[in-house]
């Protein structure tokens, strides 16, 4: 499906977005992925891989469980991915949307006020 869509494939850590231990609080280093075609999701979670700087807990017991949720600050990262994608196709599109909103703005009023 990858080569089908042309799918990017991301991985990252949920230590780096939140995931902590339900018994003491120590981050999770759980490798999740994304696979998409959009680039913004790619760039943001691409550096949030773990360099191992800090004391994990292992995801055993409890911890399984939560870990197979998505943490906010996840999806806090995937809306502003949303976001930005949906900035930067507007951007693209400018010229189109100015051609048509210029001369809008410039009859309206004269028409209405004689
Ligand atoms: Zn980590």
């Amino acid at each position: 499906m990858i080569n089908e869509f042309n799918l990017q494939r991301v991985v990252f850590h949920g230590c780096q977005l939140g995931l902590v231990s339900v018994r003491n609080g120590q981050p999770i280093k759980k490798p999740w992925a994304f696979e998409t075609t959009i680039p913004e999701i790619v760039s943001a979670f691409e550096p949030l891989k773990c360099k191992g700087d800090h004391v994990h807990q292992t995801c055993e017991g409890p911890d399984t469980n939560i870990s197979g949720f998505y943490t906010w600050q996840m999806t806090d990262q995937m809306h502003k991915c949303f976001q930005e994608r949906i900035h930067n196709l507007s951007v693209g599109n400018v010229d189109i949307a100015a051609v048509e909103l210029i001369p809008l703005i410039d009859v309206v009023p004269a028409n209405s006020i004689r």
